[in-house]
């Protein structure tokens, strides 16, 4: 037999999502806590109430038009994917799709923009952010341009390093670039600028965001994303009838309607960001990045050994491989309940005490 893969696929990395079993799982940004109970139990009523047998039917328009109403935007500039991930790799498809499609990145950003970009089949150009990796609009923007590119990416807030450029430098580029434009506000719920509004005034911008994180619903994979319609219209054209799921799409509708539910931990997450952040900074030889989102990025000499005292006490953060360009010797840490992240700091400062002398 002759199984003839698609061209390169065999290079391709395998995403290897299972995970071990943390006591303490600070290593995927996701929300520390299950629902509200009270939007859980909306959400499981809401439930217990699909036709399963049926297509999905007025569930997805139900939902782009909630999203639309909240961003005073058309319901024809919603497209709803499964998980944020969904969205990006269509975008990356849509203007992808030959090696003249030139897709400039920074980095370190979102380690998966590298990998959509060749699964789209387009030309990836990573842009590097400087040492205190902040992102420089006008040399992003000369870069864009000198590459020719025909779309650029920009993650704000960033992840893994968390920093976040204003709404104001997001214009800058969004006006000085003359290609497509994908901006991915993952975080911005704890950052609170979103740059949505600006779809109106820059028909080159997209922007994509998700369920995943603020909201608590990693599992249920619902991300979205707002454009200018004929934008929203093409990137449409990619997805396969019915690719949302009633189940995904009836819980999400809740959650969205009840988001309000989500301010007071929302704000909770920033409180204890902060208080750590402050904790980190005062420890001796790590070097602590500031953040606008739900993890902390910190630098320390034995990055690798500091991991595995951690994952021995079953407490799992985000190690970068030493050849992720730009995060040799960091650890990303999302913030968890204030207990969890008070037993974070306490393994992390005794670790220090015990081998960084
Ligand atoms: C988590 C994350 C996403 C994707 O999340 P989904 O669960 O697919 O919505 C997208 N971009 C960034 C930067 C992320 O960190």
């Amino acid at each position: 037999m002759n199984l003839n893969y698609r061209k390169d696929l065999d290079k391709m990395p395998s995403y290897d999502g299972t995970e071990r079993d943390y006591r303490i799982k600070v290593n995927a940004n996701e929300s520390t806590l299950n629902l509200p109970p009270f939007v859980e139990e909306r959400v499981i009523t809401r439930l217990s109430r699909i036709a399963f047998n049926r297509y999905p039917n007025e569930e997805y328009s139900d939902l782009a038009e909630q999203i639309a109403r909240n961003f005073s935007v058309d319901k024809s500039q919603i497209v709803i994917g499964g998980g944020s991930s969904e969205i990006i790799e269509k975008v990356f498809f849509a203007f992808g799709g030959s090696p003249d499609k030139k897709i400039v990145f920074p980095v370190p950003s979102f380690s998966m923009y590298k990998i959509y970009a060749k699964a789209a089949e387009g030309v990836a150009v990573p842009f590097e952010l400087d040492e205190n990796f902040n992102l420089d609009p006008d040399k992003f923007i000369s870069a864009v341009k000198n590459s020719g590119a025909n779309l650029a990416v920009v993650c704000n807030p960033n992840n893994p390093t968390g920093n976040a450029l204003t709404v104001e430098q997001i214009e800058k580029i969004a006006a000085g670039i003359d290609c497509a434009f994908l901006l991915d506000e993952a975080y911005v719920e704890f950052y609170g600028k979103s740059a949505v509004n600006l779809v109106k005034k820059y028909p080159n911008l997209t922007v994509a965001r998700t369920f995943s994180k603020a909201y608590g619903m990693a599992a249920a994979r619902v991300g979205y994303m707002i454009a200018a319609p004929e934008v929203a219209k093409m990137i449409g054209k990619t997805f396969m009838p019915y690719h949302m799921n009633v189940l995904s799409l009836a819980a999400a509708d809740i959650v969205y309607q009840m988001r309000d539910e989500f301010v007071p931990r929302i704000q909770a997450t920033v409180a204890e960001r902060k208080r750590i952040f402050d904790l980190l900074k005062n420890i001796p030889k790590i070097e602590v990045f500031p953040s606008e989102t739900n993890f902390i990025l910190i630098r320390s000499e034995k990055s690798e050994e500091l991991n595995a005292k951690l994952e021995s006490s079953g407490i799992g953060v985000r190690h970068f491989s030493p050849d992720a360009p730009g995060l040799k010797n960091c650890l990303r840490i999302s913030i968890g309940t204030p207990t969890e992240n008070d037993e974070v700091f306490a393994a992390i400062k005794k670790f220090v005490a015990e081998k960084l002398r």
